[in-house]
């Protein structure tokens, strides 16, 4: 019983350089460091990995619970990869690790990763060519339930600006076929997702698309408005993209 429950350490002796953040990359060397590699977490100087503030810890100013699950038996070191000198100790470590794992992607909408951590993204997170595209195809798959109960358009509304409804007063199928939905979705479909504060800023269609739509967009955007009414001035979530408007007005 003892024997089974003790960890494998089959990666014992391995040695992880470790430049992930928030989850995903993470998650993958967080199991390493379970399996006894020795992890060497990299974090920018300035606060550290982002996702040590992404929700509540356990008491004011420590490190938030979502950074714990996925950094537990990991070692840390603070870098500036902006200075010759930081990256030259970067290289340095590489050298000596036998493993090294990324994950930056300026997925999250306003949040500039590339400022935040100084490095320059010049694929997107499956290695292919960064393009941009005008249709977000998570919002026609299906919407993110919130821990408190409220519905976000999609899974990067962190900053809940893109609310669509709430669970505890409205049944999922109202929600998914809400207004404040469907204003989003039509947004989209006429190529208006720059207008979106939120949807305008969100390196996901850019940097880690599954899916480019926007070649079916007008079969869409008819099939669309044969089928739903809504108030074409109705105001989607998300706000104004400040910037667009002040271009556009120009
Ligand atoms: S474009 Fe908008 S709806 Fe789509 S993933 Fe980005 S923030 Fe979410």
């Amino acid at each position: 019983m003892e024997e089974a429950a003790a960890a494998p350490n089959c990666l014992a002796g391995v040695r992880v350089l470790d430049l992930t953040q928030f989850e995903a990359g993470p998650t993958c060397t967080e199991v390493m460091a379970q399996l006894g590699a020795e992890v060497v977490k990299v974090e920018n100087p300035r606060g550290g990995e982002p996702g040590r503030i992404l929700g509540t810890g356990p008491k004011p100013g420590a490190d938030a619970y979502y950074f714990m699950i996925y950094n537990a038996n990991k070692k840390s070191v603070t870098v500036n990869l902006k200075s010759e000198r930081g990256l030259a100790l970067l290289k340095e470590m590489a050298k000596r690790a036998d493993v090294f794992v990324e994950n930056f992607a300026p997925c999250w909408p306003e949040f500039d990763i590339e400022k935040h951590t100084g490095v320059k993204i010049s694929k997107g997170i499956y290695q292919q060519d960064i393009v941009e595209t005008d249709t977000c195809p998570y919002i026609f798959y299906g919407y993110s339930v919130n821990a408190d109960g409220l519905v976000s358009s999609c899974f990067l509304d962190w900053g809940r600006k893109l609310v669509i409804g709430d669970v505890r007063t409205q049944s999922m199928k109202s929600i998914w076929n809400s207004d404040a939905m469907n204003a989003l979705r039509l947004q989209h479909l006429d190529g208006r997702r720059k207008q979106n504060q939120v949807c305008g800023n969100c390196g996901q269609l850019s940097h880690c698309l599954p899916d480019n739509i926007d070649a079916h967009r007008p079969m869409l955007l008819e099939k669309f408005k044969s089928r739903v009414v809504i108030d074409p001035d109705l105001e989607p979530p998300g706000g104004t993209n400040r910037r667009f408007a002040a271009v556009a007005a120009e």
